[in-house]
């Protein structure tokens, strides 16, 4: 930390790195202009100081966000705070998303809600717009205005693991911030394309000298999907270290949040099985609309309904539709006792939707059922995602 400090360029109370590069012949540099590397900081600075209590790490996480927002020309926002658009250094994108869920937690953090309401408006004005709602976020930034000017590059059309779980961290984040609807989005990324660009069958992978690449392999995350394919066959592809480690962190971070007890009350965010000491949800999502959660306290329970659901869902035991009462995206049962179960039942509601990717000049058709896509259109002509027409019955 005191490295960081002692390095920091230094505007004020705007802060930033002298380089993400360093070597001893050239000090610190950059390979582009860049500021984004240290708008990729601020998140773990953050989770840093919350773990050790270190308040150098939150004062330098709140002057690099200082410098993102104020001196780099990373985002663009209007006087009113409006976001108006990418900047040019905001290129990399999963530097740019890592962005927004830094701002939103160091928000959070301070207390300070321009920090949340700047990553919200990345997030919902500038991600989304580059993004879909399945989860793909591309590795280039198609929308920045130096990229806007040229023809588009192939790292737009592919989408870096590191993305998803940066998309899926924002919407996390900023559920927890007070935008609850945000769960859905994180739960639509996870089942779609972070599920989809993980390695579950190896046997394609030869091994070359000595060590065993399919065990290697196994678990791992793909670097550049398309929406319809693990790999892109155009540019150097396949697995890069830090989309394996960025995907199961995606993983930890539905474990870590998807459940909650808060307040002496048990939260259901994300509906995926999940066993802690306090409750246990069992899930038959996504072929089936199923819940059951059985508590290990006593106390409310919270659990997030799909918009597409809450009209049809059921209870049992019946008598607890009488109870329950709706708060936001969430059906509240009061005062459950430990031991107590829930099973909440609801159809799967089927859908088409239609998403145009710009650079690739592509509309994909995909089908969804419930918030998991079983097809999409056109199919991947190899390493094919969205296979999952099974789960339909
Ligand atoms: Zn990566």
């Amino acid at each position: 930390m005191a490295a960081f400090i002692r390095t920091a360029n230094k505007q004020g109370n705007a802060w930033s790195m002298p380089g993400a590069y360093y070597s001893p012949g050239r000090g610190f540099y950059d390979l582009a202009r860049a500021p984004g590397n240290h708008g990729l900081t601020i998140m773990p600075l953050v989770r840093y100081a919350q773990k050790t209590g270190n308040a150098d790490a939150l004062m330098l996480a709140e002057r690099y966000a200082n410098h993102v927002l104020e001196v780099s020309d990373s985002f663009r926002f209007d006087d009113a705070g409006n976001f108006i658009g990418f900047g040019d250094e905001s290129l990399h994108v999963h530097s740019t998303a890592a962005t927004a869920a830094g701002l939103v937690l160091l928000g959070m953090e301070l207390k300070r809600a321009s920090f949340v309401e700047r990553g919200r408006a990345i997030y919902e004005y500038g991600l989304k717009t580059i993004g879909n709602n399945f989860g793909f976020l591309p590795e280039a930034n198609p929308n920045a205005p130096v990229n806007r000017a040229r023809r588009p590059m192939l790292r737009q059309t592919t989408c870096e693991n590191c993305c998803i779980t940066d998309y899926i961290e924002t919407a996390i984040y900023l559920a927890q911030a007070g935008y609850p609807e945000c769960w859905a989005e994180a739960e639509r990324y996870l089942r779609n394309h972070l599920l989809e660009s993980q390695m579950t069958t190896v046997s394609w992978v030869k091994s070359v000298g000595g060590a065993d690449m399919q065990a290697r392999m196994l678990g791992g995350f793909t670097a550049r999907s398309s929406p319809n394919r693990m790999y892109d066959l155009y540019h150097p592809s396949g697995p890069i270290g830090c989309c394996n480690a960025a995907g199961v962190r995606a993983l930890h971070l539905a474990w870590l949040h998807g459940l909650e007890r808060r307040g002496g009350a048990v939260y259901v965010h994300l509906l995926f099985d999940h066993a802690t000491p306090f409750a246990s949800v069992e899930s038959g999502l996504p072929s089936r609309g199923r819940l059951r959660i059985t508590m290990k306290t006593a106390g409310d329970l919270w659990v997030r309904i799909p918009e597409w659901a809450r009209h049809t869902a059921a209870y049992d035991p019946p008598r607890l539709a009488a109870t329950a009462s709706w708060r936001g995206p969430y059906q509240r049962f009061a005062q459950l006792q430990r031991g107590q179960t829930v099973t909440l039942t609801f159809p799967l509601a089927r859908a088409r939707q239609e998403w145009h990717q710009p650079a690739m000049k592509i509309t994909y058709r995909t089908e969804w059922l419930g918030d998991t896509i079983v097809s999409i259109s056109p199919r991947g002509n190899c390493f094919s995602l969205y296979e999952r027409q099974y789960l339909s019955g």
